[in-house]
């Protein structure tokens, strides 16, 4: 059975902006997927985001059961930072249009820290149970790297809201176990839903073929995918590469635009120049989702050096495409990459193990080939309609226990009202 009505929440991140710049990445791709195939399964999902600069319409139909909401909270261009003091205004606005509408929701799903507030809200207000996704935790990217800076409001409203959510999303264990051990969060309340792939968009392609479309020739490929901010870690890639020896010309493709205001994308630029990788790096900009498999495709391996990745989606699209990964042993990407299976996992920031590992999957016959066919095998197991189906169960058993104790509640209330009628008949 499929729920019938779910509100997603998702404040600052619209399924609609493109990803890949400034803070439009993962979390816009989860959402609208996620909402596609709960759509797919017979649920309506309506999706409620911020009214933002690039606003063509206020509601916005985006597939079978799905609708994208924009609710006016603050002014259209305001910064991420600047959200907490909207909240307020966003849950009136919400509340305003689902009283004209009529709407009800059997369930609500937020996602990420300021997202979770108006849902803990909305939910109080409608009866209906409380899921969240946190995305990233503002405790967990504060102690991956030094000079992460958060909001003082975070924490604490993450910590509330694990406190009175009816359930947790985690995408892997590690998260699990850092909300049990930073925010104190009950960790039977978590539940492990990874994230998914749309396996017939990020499929196994011919590697010449693509290589053609985007111009490139017979040189080894290292790709990077991803927002270009601090916290993704790219010198490291920079380093690794000018290391590297495989006695062939060995190119890195950056994929992605700056997630702010130029400044890392600056500092990695600079970094290339010194290290004399210039003419070896291409900074292509952002990419739209739907051409990205060109890229995956073209690529020898993709490399993730981050500091810190709650789920990391651009290894499970590489994988689906075949392309072998190496990654830093950090997050959610230790559940998705297989440790020498389907790519390397890095457990130091150290330039040398990543170049020994690069060198080892593009020098070893048949390894690449190998390591990729697993890759592929791994992702196919993350489709997003399984993701979906094991998120529907979620919702499912949420709204059958309320279901159990309104029952049981109702099923108490005889009694009392025998007891106090007969108190009453004794009155008499
Ligand atoms: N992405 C994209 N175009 C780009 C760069 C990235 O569509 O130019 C997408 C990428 O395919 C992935 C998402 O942005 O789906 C990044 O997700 P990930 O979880 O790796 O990182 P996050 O942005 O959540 O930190």
């Amino acid at each position: 059975m499929s729920v019938e009505r779910a509100a997603f929440i998702t404040l600052h991140a619209c399924p609609l902006a493109a990803p890949g710049q400034g803070k439009s990445g993962g979390m816009n791709v989860y959402v609208r997927q996620l909402a596609a195939a709960l759509g797919n399964l017979g649920t309506q999902v309506d999706i409620f985001t911020r009214e933002h600069a690039c606003v063509a319409n206020r509601i916005e139909t985006i597939g079978p059961n799905v609708r994208v909401i924009h609710i006016k909270a603050g002014e259209p261009e305001a910064h991420v930072g600047e959200l907490y003091a909207h909240l307020p205004e966003f849950l009136e606005q919400l509340n305003e249009f689902k009283e004209e509408e009529g709407l009800e929701y059997d369930v609500v799903h937020s996602h990420y820290w300021l997202s979770s507030w108006v849902g803990r809200e909305l939910s109080q207000a409608i009866g209906a149970p409380h899921v969240v996704t946190f995305h990233t935790l503002g405790l967990i990217k504060m102690q991956s790297r030094a000079g992460e800076v958060e909001q003082t409001e975070r924490p604490v409203v993450e910590a509330e809201v694990m406190a009175s959510a009816d359930r947790i999303i985690a995408f892997s264990a590690h998260e699990r176990d850092a909300m049990a051990r930073l925010y104190n969060a009950d960790a039977n309340k978590v539940s492990l839903v990874p994230c998914g792939v749309d396996l017939s968009v990020f499929k196994p392609l011919d590697q010449r073929s693509v290589r053609d479309l985007l111009g490139l020739n017979g040189e080894k490929i290292l790709l990077y995918v991803g927002r270009i901010e601090p916290l993704k870690g790219l010198d490291l890639l920079v380093e690794a590469a000018a290391q590297m020896d495989t006695g062939e010309s060995v190119r890195v493709i950056v994929v992605g635009a700056d997630a702010n205001d130029g400044q890392e994308l600056g500092r990695v630029k600079q970094l290339a120049k010194e290290r004399d990788l210039e003419d070896q790096i291409d900074f292509v900009g952002q990419v739209n989702h739907s051409d990205l498999p060109l890229y995956y495709n073209a690529a020898d391996v993709c490399v993730m050096p981050s500091y810190y990745e709650s789920f990391g989606l651009v290894a499970l699209e590489s994988m689906a495409c075949g392309t072998p990964v190496v990654a830093a042993r950090v997050g959610g990407l230790p559940t998705i990459v297989q440790h020498g299976r389907t790519g390397y996992l890095k457990s130091w920031r150290c330039p040398e193990t990543f170049a020994n590992s690069l060198e080892m999957i593009l020098s070893t016959d048949g390894l690449q080939q190998s390591m990729g066919e697993a890759a592929r095998k791994r992702a196919e197991g993350l489709g997003w309609d399984n993701v979906a189906a094991i998120m529907s169960d979620e919702y499912d058993s949420l709204i059958e226990n309320a279901a159990q104790s309104a029952q049981g509640e109702e099923r108490d209330e005889p009694a009392s009202l025998t007891a106090n009628a007969a108190k009453d008949d004794n009155k008499c």
